[in-house]
């Protein structure tokens, strides 16, 4: 199993959580700012499963200045460093002008393609509104780029389209098992096999039958088994399929 997704310097036993995530092929730990970015390469160089991704969150594009580009780019060197974000656009949250959200998104785009790694995208509207995703589609139209991955899909098909055309990938989060997502759960099985992965987005968004406590990569396997089922597949195969597609990407 892989989880591509998550953020293990937030989880409150690291230690613990990687101890218990050891049987997985691999997975991704992400910053959300330099200070979680270096910590998600500390756990990269300790842990031999893990990798990291070095970035400023949208939600923190407030923030971002010369001297974060400059610390994040030395991070972006190392070996163990695999992806460029956690980056995208959020709404949801109003927590950064849509024009500091804009400019993060191009220095994760020029740290992705001077380090050869995978932009991971979050995107987050408000609720009754798409902006988010039809600003991060009009932005990809625009740079498309070689690798990157939609982070936990929120089943936006008209994103997924550009997005798979463009040869991304789509990640499906704990919210695939929830039972009111019967759209993602469409999603799940109408997308194509070659570019499906999945993840946990630790310590959040747990998957059923894991709701109220904190997520942690292990759990993956209930979004995986969600998967398979939508898919139709055995869980080997399912696993199989998101182990390979993972190692196509972020080549490790
Ligand atoms: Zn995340």
């Amino acid at each position: 199993m892989t989880d591509t997704h998550a953020h293990i310097d937030l989880c409150e036993d690291p230690a613990t959580v990687l101890e218990r995530a050891a049987g997985l092929r691999a997975l991704l730990t992400l910053g959300t700012d330099l200070e979680h970015s270096r910590a998600s390469l500390e756990l990269a160089e300790e842990y031999p499963n893990a990798y990291a991704g070095v970035g400023q969150h949208p939600t923190e594009a407030g923030s971002f200045d010369a001297a974060v580009a400059a610390a994040l780019r030395e991070l972006a060197t190392h070996p163990r460093v695999r992806a460029s974000g956690e980056t995208g656009i959020d709404y949801y949250w109003d927590a950064a002008s849509r024009a500091d959200q804009l400019r993060v998104l191009d220095f994760q785009l020029e740290l992705a393609e001077e380090f050869g790694l995978v932009l991971v995208f979050h995107v987050r509207s408000k609720q009754g509104s798409d902006a988010a995703e039809r600003d991060l589609q009009a932005w990809l139209e625009l740079n498309r780029p070689k690798r990157f991955v939609l982070h936990a899909f929120g089943g936006d098909m008209q994103l997924a389209a550009v997005a798979l055309e463009l040869g991304g990938y789509v990640s499906f989060a704990g919210n695939l098992t929830y039972k009111k997502n019967e759209h993602l759960r469409r999603a799940a099985a109408e997308l194509p096999a070659e570019r499906l992965l999945v993840e946990t987005d630790s310590p959040f968004m747990p998957p059923v039958p894991k709701r109220g406590r904190k997520n942690e990569p292990a759990f993956v396997r209930y979004t995986l088994a969600a998967l398979a089922e939508a898919r139709g597949l055995e869980f080997a195969a399912a696993e199989k399929l998101t182990d390979e597609n993972a190692q196509r990407l972020f080549q490790w």
